[in-house]
């Protein structure tokens, strides 16, 4: 049986075969020099070889860039990514093969938050037995950092979720919480960086595919306004592998 990562990775290098013919895509992988940024900078930002970036826009290390100036990013390493130091530590957890089937994305409903507070919550007056419902918490600079991103033990001990209605779901259904209330605002930008770096970790680390990102609303068996209606699925879908 084909595994949806597998026929995914397949799409994208179709993607990529057709580059030259289809401006959206070329546009997806474009990125306009600004004042002050350099070839190293950039490829240190979007975690790409400095080779990779100046071989495919014909650069080499003397070039200069200029604003302006269109650099193609190549393959999809300009995605964003976990920063070295998170992958380290969420690395340190034994993962089951095949036990998750699904990443799902939930907000907090409330403009702050930090673990402790809403694993307080969680295990007080929701009297979960594992606390905080959520696998992983991204903050929102009112409580936590802007873009901090905490593993809960649901992930370190791989526990159930307990975000989602149906028990049958929570046992193959990772949960990440990011803090605010997308009713009414929308995610910072380094909440999405961070969200995107952590999906793309985790479908990595989890041998799945594009489908398996799914927002609360999608999956859940009883309807839900969970993660917002001004949260940006589409941008995000964009951001992950
Ligand atoms: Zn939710």
């Amino acid at each position: 049986m084909t595994c949806s990562c597998c026929s995914r990775r397949a799409f994208l290098g179709g993607a990529l075969v057709s580059l030259f013919s289809s401006v959206s895509v070329l546009a997806d992988r474009v990125h306009v020099v600004r004042k002050g940024e350099t070839l190293f900078g950039l490829s240190r930002q979007m975690g790409i070889p400095f080779h990779d970036l100046a071989d495919a826009n014909h650069l080499n290390r003397k070039s200069k860039l200029q604003v302006g100036q269109r650099l193609f990013i190549p393959s999809n390493e300009a995605l964003p990514q976990l920063t070295v130091a998170l992958k380290k530590k969420f690395d340190r957890t034994h993962v089951k093969a095949r036990q998750w089937k699904y990443v799902v994305v939930h907000h907090s409903a409330t403009s702050s938050g930090t673990v402790a507070g809403m694993d307080r919550y969680h295990s007080q007056v929701r009297h979960m037995e594992n606390g905080l419902a959520y696998h992983f918490v991204i903050g929102n600079g009112k409580g936590m950092k802007d873009g901090e991103t905490v593993a809960s033990r649901r992930w370190k001990k791989q526990l159930a979720g307990g975000h989602l209605a149906s028990e049958a779901l929570n046992e193959i259904s990772l949960g990440i919480c990011l803090v605010g209330n997308f009713e009414v605002s929308v995610p910072t930008a380094k909440q999405m960086q961070a969200l995107a770096g952590l999906i793309n970790y985790l479908l990595k680390r989890c041998h799945l595919g594009h489908s398996a990102v799914k927002t609360h609303q999608q999956i859940n068996t009883i309807y839900t306004r969970c993660p917002g209606r001004r949260f940006p699925v589409k941008t995000l879908l964009g951001m992950v592998a």
